[in-house]
């Protein structure tokens, strides 16, 4: 196979919808995730993505999985199932699936919990192409006798590593010994430990490895700073910190649900007397919600209708939108994975981002594992230095250890020097797809 990286979406040949709902969507060049991972899942290659959320990791599989969809007509029962860790991730997911497939009737049904199972069910008897879904669900209507997987040509696990974290590894391997054996499967992963690895030794075949992983863990484009700021001021300099900056979009987020409840509504009537600040619209999220509240307030923050998002972490993983200017550590996040995650949601795509930290007296060292951890200094934001020399700052000074470039590389077996590796000589899956009706088009 050609191993050129594409640079248009024309040079992957996709089909004339598929392009056309691309020029509607605005991508104009596909990311160096889609580049890389599209060819070799056109081709039938099971594909192990090393890339992280922001990416646009999502498309390098949807793309895919739609140009080679057959026509429901003819295929009732689910082609292609995507797993992913969290509600919010399934609901966008599909959300982008919706968007791609525009142009070409196709059925995708997000399956995840906290969503209503009695239309589940009966979308699921009237026959869908594309199964987006939490395992837990996933699992639940394999035992109904609701979802069948014997026509699954392609499985992809979204954020492995997430859902590994999350414990769902043995229902990831249920449902995957349910799924015909011929079958392709993309493993898409931020990070690429031993327990992925483990995962994509069972069960993938001869896998192309790409890795868009950034080299440091924050991508470049993100400014971040830290402010000392001691208790009792902390919320005045939040107030200075919003006016200076006036962001255009912002999130805040707070470590505790009962903090984050407390620090909406505090700021929800500070604002009102600062100018500039009081025709910004507020909301909040966070775990009390329930899953409509949520998709109303990530509907809204999408639209542009929020401004500022004050949230907790566990919802604020999920979060994936693309006009996001500034986040607030308003809180300083216990772990170091949470600030990375928090930081991810701005600065998507490429696209500029500030991310801000307050940092308390005694929390120098939790800054200095969070620098060590991104491989990257926080520089002081003139703001507030109220804690003076030897207040929160580090103790000892991080060393970095190598620059962030973000460059990406593919570690492919079958690119590189050895002949024996060559693609000629791989295995494609048995299961490889035909051009599909769509595809024609
Ligand atoms: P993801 O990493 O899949 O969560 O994508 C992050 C964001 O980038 C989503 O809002 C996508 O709609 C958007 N996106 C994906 N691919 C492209 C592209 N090629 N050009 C511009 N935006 C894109």
């Amino acid at each position: 196979m050609e191993t050129k990286t594409p640079e248009t979406f024309a040079d992957l040949k996709l089909s004339g919808i598929t392009q056309r709902a691309l020029a509607k969507l605005g991508y104009e060049t596909p990311s160096p995730i889609q580049a890389k991972v599209i060819p070799w899942a056109l081709e039938g290659y099971d594909v192990i993505g090393q890339a992280r959320t922001g990416t646009g990791k999502t498309a390098s599989f949807a793309i895919p999985i739609l140009e080679q969809l057959d026509p429901i007509r003819l295929s009732p029962l689910p082609q292609a199932i995507v797993l992913v860790p969290t509600r919010e991730l399934a609901a966008q997911v599909h959300g982008e699936f919706v968007k791609l497939a525009f142009g070409c009737p196709t059925e995708i049904l997000e399956v995840a919990g906290g969503k209503h199972m009695t239309r589940q069910l009966k979308a699921l008897e009237k026959g869908t192409q594309i199964v987006v879904g939490t395992p837990g669900r996933v699992i639940d209507h394999i035992q109904r006798g609701s979802l069948k997987l014997n026509n699954i040509w392609c499985v992809v696990l979204d954020e492995a590593d997430r859902m590994l974290d999350i414990g769902f590894r043995p229902d990831i391997e249920r449902i995957l010994r349910r799924c015909p054996e011929n079958r392709q499967t993309l493993l898409l992963s931020a990070t690429l430990d031993g327990d992925v690895q483990k995962l994509a030794q069972r069960y993938l075949f001869e896998p192309v490895h790409v890795d868009c992983s950034q080299k440091g863990v924050t991508v470049d484009t993100i400014e971040q700073r830290y402010l000392n700021v001691s208790p009792e001021r902390k919320f005045e300099i939040l107030v200075q910190l919003l006016t200076r900056e006036l962001p255009p979009q912002t999130i805040i987020f707070c470590r505790t649900k009962l903090g984050t409840a407390k620090l909406h509504n505090q700021l929800q009537r500070a604002i009102q007397s600062v100018p500039g600040l009081s025709k910004m619209r507020l909301d909040t999220i966070h775990g009390n919600m329930n899953q409509t509240q949520r998709d109303s307030v990530f509907k809204s923050l999408r639209n542009g209708d929020i401004q500022i998002l004050v949230a907790t972490d566990v919802v604020g993983r999920g979060i994936d939108v693309t006009t996001v200017s500034h986040i607030i550590n308003y809180d300083l996040p216990d772990d170091c994975d949470d600030y990375v995650h928090r930081v991810g949601r701005t600065g998507r795509m490429g696209r500029d981002g500030i991310a801000f930290s307050f940092v308390a007296r005694g929390q120098g060292d939790l800054l200095t594992e969070i620098e060590q951890r991104i491989n990257r200094q926080l520089v002081p934001d003139p703001l507030a230095q109220d804690l003076g020399p030897g207040g929160a700052r580090r103790i000892a000074p991080v060393t970095v250890i190598a620059s962030s470039n973000g460059e990406s590389s593919v570690d492919d077996p079958v690119a590189g020097d050895d002949e024996n590796a060559s693609p000629k000589k791989r295995r494609l899956n048995p299961m490889r797809r035909t051009i599909s009706d769509r595809s024609k088009r």
